[in-house]
């Protein structure tokens, strides 16, 4: 038996037995393209194959097409927890994974698929899942993957949410975790070909914006096997491909760039068919789903993520620009400067920058402290990805979760502006730089 009961309604040993059931019996449970066949009311737009498409389109009709109800133009929200079956036949044939279909809103929901779907299209990969927030889906990945006496390797700079899961949750499960100067390439490979069972990568990081170099970082976690899993929120499937590059297994925070309006949390686990299995079945237990309106609101969201990075990375660079000119500005880190460490290896790996930068400015974090309330156009908030400017030390945004200390001991200075560029006009953004810089 496969498909969508609670655990409490599966028999325990037939639950044991699920992982190793054949791929056609769960494939049904999630796969957003073989629950659409079979619908009712389904209608098939002109658009049946995304791959054909420049990726500015697939962000605007991927997956949707297969789901527009009674002549709908735009994907319903679907509030239902359970799907009824009035022919048991039917239901039982769903239940078990014979026929396509929906059985309870904590595994699929139909407005889910389709965000899980555009996903899926846009980063390339053979499956999809999702979770209810970013760390849901890197948590949910790294739970259902890992086993006791397993090795991590990654870098000490990944967001301070999934660095508190290396560092303090999953060693407590007696899984280790190695995390390696994030600039030291060489150090990186020496420790996964001294053994590592899964090498996790963030490229660029949060919030110090340093670039792994991907080819090299994958060939080396693949050169022992590992299972290679690379965060891509910050660059957006619309600059970097890590899946294309190798990569077993991509993840995001919907909640930034995906969704790009701060109305929603959500995460998505994108990649090969075998290993999405496995998170999917994790987070069908684990229970953190995603829910069906931030669903809908990250799929609205995301019709325009081709246009929302380009502005955001122009205005990025723009802004990059004049603060490394400014004379109270004492270092920048954005990856499209060709002063930045690894400019050449973003330019190799990326097809834009991004949109995120951080900067420190002369006086350390008093200086910080009078600055940012001198902004205009900025949201001082713990978020980032937005149409909004928005901005924050690492204190209260990316590394909240960690002490002054732990921040030290991962790098990350005090007095370091984190800046998400946002759509406003870019002589506006400056503008409002030059005087809240001036006022310090
Ligand atoms: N990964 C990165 C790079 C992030 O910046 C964040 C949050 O800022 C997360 C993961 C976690 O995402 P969420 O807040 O949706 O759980």
């Amino acid at each position: 038996m496969c498909g969508f009961y609670p655990a409490a309604r599966c028999p325990a040993q037939e639950w044991k037995n699920r992982a190793s059931e054949s791929n056609e019996c769960f494939d049904q449970t999630w796969n957003a393209g073989a629950i659409f066949a079979a619908l009712p009311s389904v209608r098939r737009s002109p658009v049946s194959d995304p791959s054909e498409l420049d990726p500015a389109s697939v962000t605007v009709w991927g997956g949707e097409e297969r789901y527009l109800l009674d002549r709908a133009t735009q994907v319903p929200v679907v509030h239902s927890v359970a799907f009824g079956y009035p022919d048991f036949d039917e239901w039982y044939d769903v239940a078990t994974g014979v026929a396509a279909g929906h059985i309870y809103g904590r595994n699929t929901n139909p407005t889910v698929a389709v965000f899980e779907e555009k996903v899926r299209l846009l980063e390339g990969g053979e499956a999809v899942t999702s979770a209810s927030t970013g760390m849901a889906a890197i948590s949910n990945t790294l739970h259902a993957l890992l086993r006791p006496g397993d090795r991590v390797v990654s870098v000490k700079d990944t967001y301070g949410g999934t660095s508190l899961l290396f560092t303090e949750f999953l060693p407590s499960f007696g899984i280790t975790c190695d995390l390696i100067d994030t600039t030291d390439t060489a150090a990186i490979e020496t420790a996964v070909s001294q053994g590592c069972d899964l090498l996790y990568l963030e490229t660029p990081t949060n919030p110090t914006l340093k670039v792994l170099d991907l080819r090299r970082l994958i060939a080396a976690g693949h050169g022992v096997k590992a299972t290679v899993v690379v965060d891509n929120t910050f660059a957006t499937p619309m600059n970097q491909l890590p899946l294309a590059l190798g990569a077993d297994l991509v993840v995001h925070s919907a909640t930034k760039f995906l969704g790009g309006h701060a109305d929603a949390l959500g995460g998505v686990v994108v990649g090969r068919a075998d290993l999405v299995k496995k998170v999917y079945q994790y987070r069908e237990i684990n229970g953190a789903t995603l829910d069906p309106m931030a669903a809908y609101l990250l799929l609205r969201g995301m019709k325009t993520l081709q246009i929302r990075v380009e502005r955001q990375a122009e205005n990025a660079m723009a802004v990059a620009v004049f603060l490394e000119a400014h004379p109270k500005v004492t270092r920048v880190n954005y990856p499209g400067l060709a002063s930045h460490p690894q400019h050449e290896i973003a330019a190799s790996q990326m097809t834009g920058f991004g949109s995120m930068l951080s900067f420190a400015i002369e006086g350390g974090l008093d200086a910080v402290k009078g600055f940012l309330p001198h902004l205009k156009l900025a949201h001082r908030a713990a978020n980032l990805g937005a149409v909004e400017t928005t901005v924050g030390p690492p204190a209260t945004t990316s590394h909240v979760e960690c002490t002054p200390q732990e921040r030290e001991a991962l790098g990350i200075p005090e007095g370091l502006v984190r800046y998400s560029a946002g759509i406003e006009h870019v002589d506006d953004l400056l503008a409002d730089l030059a005087q809240a810089l001036d006022a310090v």
